[in-house]
């Protein structure tokens, strides 16, 4: 089979992307299983992702910045899902990333997390793209970029940077949409929550 990398703009872009390279492949067959693959393989990543985005939202109900994170093993079992609690343990490291890796290690007693993805609904900070790389995931998939601090493409990317010994796959742009509409709201009512109380 051919292996392509595609980033993932939306549900619907795969599907456009998948059709335009149909002519390509000689190969009639493994056209139809490469449509079928990369089809298959987004509806998990959406599944996933709506389970990361459910986390989010039990952040937002807590005020704090609603991004939620799911990691999933390579034969699709759930091993953690977490969601920010910095304000909550008084710990500014604890992100929905660094929670689900810190949990989903302690289930498989291994601190490396080989052949796992993780989900989560904003791309990662420094931080936590630094525990990603530690714990060798092998794929991220997130929702929305953050231009503020994002480090897997967006301020920084050590997704692919050569000098670090281990550099995970990423997919951006599942769930997108509902991505951004939780931050959005979040940010928009805390902004006028702060207008009425000057
Ligand atoms: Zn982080």
């Amino acid at each position: 089979m051919v292996h392509v990398q595609f980033k993932i703009c939306n549900e619907v872009a795969i599907k456009i992307i998948a059709r335009k390279a149909l002519p390509r492949f000689p190969n009639f067959k493994s056209s139809v299983f490469f449509i079928i693959h990369f089809e298959a393989m987004n509806e998990r990543h959406t599944e996933f992702m709506k389970l990361a985005l459910d986390e989010a939202v039990k952040a937002g109900r807590k005020e704090e910045v609603p991004v939620g994170a799911v990691l999933v093993s390579e034969t699709g079992e759930i091993l953690s899902s977490a969601h920010n609690q910095t304000i909550d343990r008084c710990d500014p490291t604890a992100h929905a990333e660094i929670l689900a890796l810190r949990e989903g290690a302690g289930k498989i007693s291994n601190y490396r997390l080989l052949n796992t993805t993780l989900y989560v609904t904003v791309e990662p900070c420094p931080m936590c793209m630094g525990a990603i790389i530690h714990a060798r995931v092998s794929r991220v998939v997130f929702g929305i970029h953050d231009a503020k601090w994002g480090a897997a493409g967006s301020l920084y990317n050590f997704s692919d940077n050569e000098r670090l010994n281990h550099r995970p796959e990423i997919i951006h742009g599942v769930c997108h949409e509902e991505c951004r509409a939780l931050i959005q709201d979040f940010f928009y009512t805390r902004r006028n929550a702060a207008r009425k109380n000057r």
